[in-house]
């Protein structure tokens, strides 16, 4: 636990200055976030709806960008709306459509990722790039007034096979510029690229990861 800032000091040092560090602090206590923010770091991603209400309400005015990075359910979406920096895994419209509905509720404009499923495994969330690309075709976000679409997030396969992970990365970063290229040539809020985690985020870095979201390499294994 003593550790924690010097873990942030160090993997800051390591990232290059544009890319951004999202520290996954789910499971963890308050305290562990108190102690990074010390360190410097504002950027915080909780996966369940539930322990992200209650640490922010617990650290309510501290200077801190909470992330949702979990899979999000349509009715749970009201709880995060008022606060949320960015939602990374949206994961269909109709979430897309729910968190349009809820921004606009608390007057906001809230900041999404579409979660690309590129690992290997069939029991992650997420979309197909067909899919993805669908959606984008479809049109029906851009009538959306209180989402804004900010790029991808992805999860690598869970393997030790670093040309697996790599060549997972490759695919959602050329989904990405496809995606750029095609729906948001002029939008310069269509930027990001949210992957990489403990165990790969430097493969993530080589494949041009905008922002990684490190856990257990900051606070330590979580208790499940
Ligand atoms: C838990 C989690 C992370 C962080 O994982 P670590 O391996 O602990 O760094 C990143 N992204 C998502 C979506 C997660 O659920």
């Amino acid at each position: 636990m003593d550790n924690i800032g010097a873990r942030i000091t160090q993997l800051r040092a390591d990232l290059p200055a544009e890319v951004r560090l999202v520290a996954i602090s789910k499971y963890h206590p308050a305290s562990c976030i108190r102690e990074a923010h010390a360190a410097g770091q504002r950027i915080f991603g909780e996966s369940r709806v539930q322990e992200l209400v209650e640490k922010e309400a617990a650290l309510h005015g501290a200077d801190i960008e909470w992330h949702f990075i979990g899979h999000l359910q349509t009715n749970k979406v009201k709880q995060i709306a008022p606060f949320i920096s960015l939602i990374h895994a949206v994961d269909s419209l109709r979430l897309l459509e729910e968190i349009d509905r809820q921004g606009a509720r608390c007057g906001r404009t809230l900041r999404c990722l579409l979660q690309l499923h590129v690992a290997q495994e069939e029991n992650k969330f997420g979309l197909t790039t067909d899919e993805a690309r669908e959606l984008l075709a479809q049109g029906r976000w851009k009538e959306l007034r209180n989402v804004q679409l900010c790029g991808i997030m992805c999860m690598a396969s869970n393997t030790d096979d670093t040309a697996r992970i790599r060549a997972d990365f490759r695919e959602a970063r050329r989904f990405f510029e496809e995606a750029k290229r095609n729906h948001f040539p002029t939008d310069e809020n269509f930027r990001e690229r949210s992957y990489g985690m403990s165990g790969d985020w430097r493969i993530a870095l080589d494949e041009g990861s905008t922002m990684v979201r490190i856990g257990s390499a900051i606070f330590g294994p979580r208790e499940y």
